[in-house]
């Protein structure tokens, strides 16, 4: 393991500042450290984000829920509040990884990292997201821009995401049975005059099915699905599944997904 120099931040000014184009800020460590380990990425500096208060908590507020970045997986899955608000949200939560992961992974380390099969980007597609930073407010929309790769500048932190409640959602998945990420997950939201079908884990990046989003727009129910053509061009495919598997596992997951909503 390479060396390197580690902060701990006070506040997200202070980490702002000490961050550079070769530093990472350490959430819950889930994917900074074990890329560490692992020889797959060298920093020089690691800044600790975990004790900064202000980036952790959830609030509801009128039409939305609102989640530090440092919140842990297991803190969104055991909300009253975000049962009560957003129950599929707090059931993603609950299915990634395991106990161990849970407890340690945060919402904003998994955004920010945008695996192409991590659950949370689903949800921020999938609820109308809006990501806040310490500079501005991104649209889930405009923030996952490829594998791995999203809207964040240098040093830009991501405070809290920002989740509009809809009318009904339901996420399903097929989970990794080693990793329980995402082989295929399908997070369906219906809201006041629109519905999203966020996809991840079948392309490199997830993404809104806007095609299946429409045929849910104007009937939204499960046979409405029926007659979308979900065409496996541009998919993954790997050991887990061909790409011809995961685009029969989105029409699959997301009838799932309205029938549950
Ligand atoms: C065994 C295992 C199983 C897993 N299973 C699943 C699963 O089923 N589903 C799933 O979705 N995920 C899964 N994960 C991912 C996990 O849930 C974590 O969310 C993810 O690894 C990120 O970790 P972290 O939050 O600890 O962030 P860290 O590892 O601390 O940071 C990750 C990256 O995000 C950046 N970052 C962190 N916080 C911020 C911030 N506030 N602002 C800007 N940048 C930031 C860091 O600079 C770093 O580049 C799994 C991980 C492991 C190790």
């Amino acid at each position: 393991m390479k060396t390197f120099n580690y902060h701990s931040a006070k506040d997200v000014k202070e980490a702002s500042k000490l961050a550079s184009s070769n530093s990472a800020f350490l959430a819950g460590g889930m994917t900074t450290i074990p890329s560490i380990k692992l020889g797959l990425a060298t920093y020089k500096d690691i800044i600790n984000i975990k004790n900064i208060k202000s980036l952790s908590g959830i609030k509801v507020s009128g039409k939305t829920i609102k989640i530090g970045a440092t919140t842990k997986h297991v803190e969104v899955a055991n909300s009253k509040d975000v049962k009560k608000a957003i129950p599929s949200l707090a059931a993603l939560a609950e299915g990634i990884g395991d106990p161990q992961v849970r407890n340690r992974g945060t919402i904003g380390g998994s955004i920010a990292n945008n695996d192409p099969s991590a659950d949370y980007p689903s949800a921020c597609i999938a609820l109308n997201a809006v990501i806040h930073t310490n500079n501005r407010k991104i649209e889930a929309e405009k923030f996952f821009k490829g594998m791995f790769e999203t809207a964040l500048k240098n040093g830009e932190i991501i405070e809290a995401i920002e989740f509009s409640i809809p009318e009904k959602s339901n996420y399903q998945k097929y989970p990794n049975p080693a990793s329980r990420y995402a082989v295929v997950g399908v997070y369906v939201a219906k809201h006041k005059g629109e519905v999203n079908v966020a996809v991840t884990g079948a392309k490199p990046c997830v993404y809104n099915d806007k095609d299946l989003a429409k045929a849910l727009s104007n009937n939204f129910s499960s046979s409405a699905i029926e007659s979308v053509k979900i065409s496996s061009s541009g998919m993954n495919s790997d050991i887990h599944a061909s790409a011809e598997y995961r685009a029969n596992m989105v029409r699959v997951f997301a009838k799932k997904a309205v029938e549950a909503c």
